[in-house]
C-alpha cells in the first residue's frame, strides 16, 4: 500500500493540529465526566483513519469508533491499542477475532446476542459489547423494554459477553427542531433505566448533538464530522459553541497552460467555448479523484483568487479559466484557504445538493494524503 514517491501533484493535505484542536475544544466545552469517542469510520471521513485517531487520542479522546470489522482490524494492525468500538452489526464469524484483538462490538438485537453466546460457548476470553438502542433512527437496535428484557435473559448467566456500554443514535440532531431529539433522548433514558446494571459508557450524542446539547453528553459523545472541522449542517454551523478548524486541504498544480487563438471548444461535449485571448489551464484532478462531474462551474483558488472550472470535468483532469497567463506548476487549492479566500467542503456540498460528509468520503484513495502538525 505504501508508496515511496508520488509523481502527481494532486494531494489531500491533512493538518493533524486542526483535529487536535477540534477534539481539545470539544473536551473543554463538555462536562468533565464526558469522554470523547473519535469516529474514524470510512478512513477517517477520508482524512486517514490511523492518523486521525492518533491525533484525537493525543487531544484526549479515549476510544475510536468505526463502522466495520475491517476498519477496526486496520487500526489494530497499524498499532492503535486504545479501545475500538464497531458501531454497525458485525458478522458472527468475526466475534472470536474481536475477542482476540480486544475490539468492542455492538449488539444490534437479541437474535445476534443469542448467536454470539453460541459462538462463544467454549471461549476463554470474553467479548466486550455495547447494546444499541433504537429510539427513532430506525436502523439497528433494541426498540422496546420487552426486547431489552429478552436480551438480558439471553445474556444472564454467561460470562463470555460483557456489556460495557449502551448507545442510541439521533436522526435529526442537526436540524433546528429539537423535539424529536428530546423524545429520542427520553426514550433512551427510559430503556437505560431497565438495565440490570448501568453500563460504564452510556452515550447518545453525535457531533451535532455534542455541539448543541450539553445535557445529552452523558458518559461519552461520538464525535465524527466535527472532529475534522466540518459542521454537520448549515444550521449547526450557525450556532457552534466554538470555531471548528477544517483539517483537510485539497490541492494540486497547473500542469498545462494555453491561450485560445480563436473560439476553441473545451472538453467532452464541447459545451464551453473559450474566447480568443482567454487563458485556459489544465489541472490533474477529475471525477475519479472525487471532483464530481456536477461540480462543473465550481471555483478553485489560484494566487488567492477564485477562478472557475470550465467545461465538463473529465475522469482525471479538468480545465479552469485564468484571468491572465499563469505558468505551469502554479499551486491550486480546490478545498481550503489561499490568501484571504477559502473554499470549504460545505460550499461543494451546497453546490451539488448533498452534505459535506459525502464530499469528505468521496475524495478518492488515489489522491495521496500528506500530513503535517506537531
Ligand atoms: C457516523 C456515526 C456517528 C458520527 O456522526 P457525526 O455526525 O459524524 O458526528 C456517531 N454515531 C453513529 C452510530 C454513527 O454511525
Amino acid at each position: 500500500m505504501k508508496k515511496l514517491v508520488d509523481y502527481r501533484p494532486t494531494r489531500a493535505v491533512v493538518n493533524t493540529d486542526a483535529i487536535r484542536s477540534n477534539v481539545g475544544n470539544l473536551k473543554k466545552y463538555l462536562p468533565d465526566r464526558t469522554v470523547v469517542i473519535a469516529v474514524v469510520k470510512a478512513d477517517g471521513y477520508g482524512h486517514g483513519a490511523v492518523e486521525s485517531a492518533r491525533a484525537a487520542f493525543q487531544a484526549g479522546a479515549t476510544m475510536a469508533a468505526v463502522a466495520t470489522p475491517d476498519e477496526a482490524l486496520r487500526l489494530r494492525s497499524d498499532g492503535i491499542q486504545q479501545p475500538i468500538l464497531i458501531m454497525g452489526p458485525s458478522p458472527i464469524s468475526f466475534i472470536k477475532e474481536a475477542t482476540r484483538q480486544n475490539i468492542t462490538l455492538t449488539i444490534p438485537g437479541s437474535a445476534w446476542a443469542r448467536a454470539a453466546v453460541d459462538e462463544l460457548e467454549s471461549a476463554k476470553e470474553s467479548l466486550h459489547v455495547h447494546v444499541k438502542i433504537d429510539t427513532g433512527m430506525g436502523r439497528i437496535g433494541i426498540r422496546s423494554k420487552q426486547e431489552l428484557l429478552e436480551l438480558f435473559s439471553i445474556l444472564e448467566g454467561t460470562s463470555v459477553i460483557k456489556v460495557e456500554g449502551t448507545f442510541t443514535h439521533f436522526a435529526t440532531a442537526d436540524e433546528p427542531q429539537h423535539e424529536r431529539t428530546a423524545e429520542q433522548f427520553q426514550a433512551f433514558m427510559n430503556l437505560v433505566a431497565c438495565f440490570p446494571e448501568r453500563p460504564k459508557l452510556v452515550h447518545a450524542a453525535n457531533s451535532a448533538a455534542a455541539l448543541r446539547f450539553k445535557d445529552y453528553a452523558l458518559d461519552a459523545v461520538r464525535f465524527g464530522i466535527g472532529m475534522y472541522g466540518i459542521a454537520p449542517s448549515e444550521f449547526v454551523a450557525s450556532e457552534l459553541p466554538f470555531q471548528l478548524e477544517p483539517a483537510l486541504h485539497l490541492e494540486t498544480e497547473i500542469t498545462f497552460v494555453k491561450q485560445a487563438k480563436s473560439v476553441e471548444a473545451i472538453s467532452y461535449g464541447g459545451t464551453y467555448n473559450a474566447q480568443p485571448g482567454e487563458w485556459i489551464a489544465t489541472l490533474p484532478i477529475g471525477y475519479a479523484d472525487g471532483l464530481k462531474r456536477n461540480l462543473r462551474g465550481q471555483q478553485v483558488l489560484v494566487r488567492g483568487q477564485r477562478v472557475p472550472i470550465i467545461g465538463t470535468i473529465c475522469m482525471d483532469q479538468c480545465m479552469i479559466r485564468l484571468p491572465e497567463y499563469i505558468p505551469e506548476g502554479e499551486p491550486v487549492v480546490l478545498i481550503g484557504k489561499q490568501g484571504a479566500e477559502e473554499i470549504t467542503m460545505e460550499e461543494w456540498a451546497t453546490r451539488i445538493g448533498t452534505i459535506p460528509y459525502e464530499i469528505a468520503v468521496t475524495i478518492a484513495g488515489r489522491v495521496q494524503r500528506q500530513y503535517f502538525g506537531d
